[in-house]
């Protein structure tokens, strides 16, 4: 048997597990230089140790940059909230994680609490924009809750507040649901 094909049939990956979990991380922020990325990439899928680990940790990740927002139920409502202070602008996480919470949202009937948005620009209205469209579109409907005077003035001017309701707090977009 040639050495090569001893190394073939080598089923264990001969990375250590702690180079693997930097490397990964690393990876997945983006932080490896262009020769590594396609070191790890070449090897990743052939390897079932690596490609298991890459998953569980892309999967990890994920739920952290999601942790952002958070779904309740109120009077058979889905309204999403975001759990910190965040912003609604051009380059936020937020912005894609808004999007990506409603699109992939069953429920037609949406309230979306802008409380803790302290700044919103054409970037985060357009995403607005797109929810509602993509509700609409499910025969659905989108309510805007508790927005911050500063952020319900971009809102009222661009004229976004008229054609997505906009209302004061939860309970008032919940009682116009029934109306
Ligand atoms: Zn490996």
């Amino acid at each position: 048997m040639s050495a090569q094909q001893t190394e073939w049939q080598e089923v264990r990956c001969k990375m250590e597990p702690i180079k693997r979990e930097q490397v990964i991380a690393k990876y997945l922020s983006r932080t490896l230089d262009t020769e590594a990325v396609e070191e790890f990439e070449g090897h990743y899928l052939g390897c079932d140790e690596c490609f298991d680990e890459l998953r569980v940790s892309e999967h990890l990740a994920t739920e952290l940059r999601s942790s952002k927002l958070a779904w309740k139920q109120a009077e058979g409502v889905s309204v999403l909230q975001f759990r910190a202070a965040a912003t609604l602008t051009h380059s936020a996480a937020e912005l894609e994680e808004l999007r990506r919470e409603v699109l992939e949202q069953s429920d037609s009937r949406v309230i979306i609490d802008l409380g803790r948005v302290t700044k919103i620009d054409s970037a985060g209205l357009g995403q607005l924009m797109s929810c509602y469209s993509h509700l609409v579109r499910n025969q659905g409907t989108l309510r805007i809750v508790n927005a911050m005077p500063d952020v319900r003035k971009v809102m009222d001017m661009t004229g976004i507040s008229s054609l997505i309701g906009t209302f004061q707090d939860e309970q008032e977009a919940l009682n116009s649901f029934r109306n």
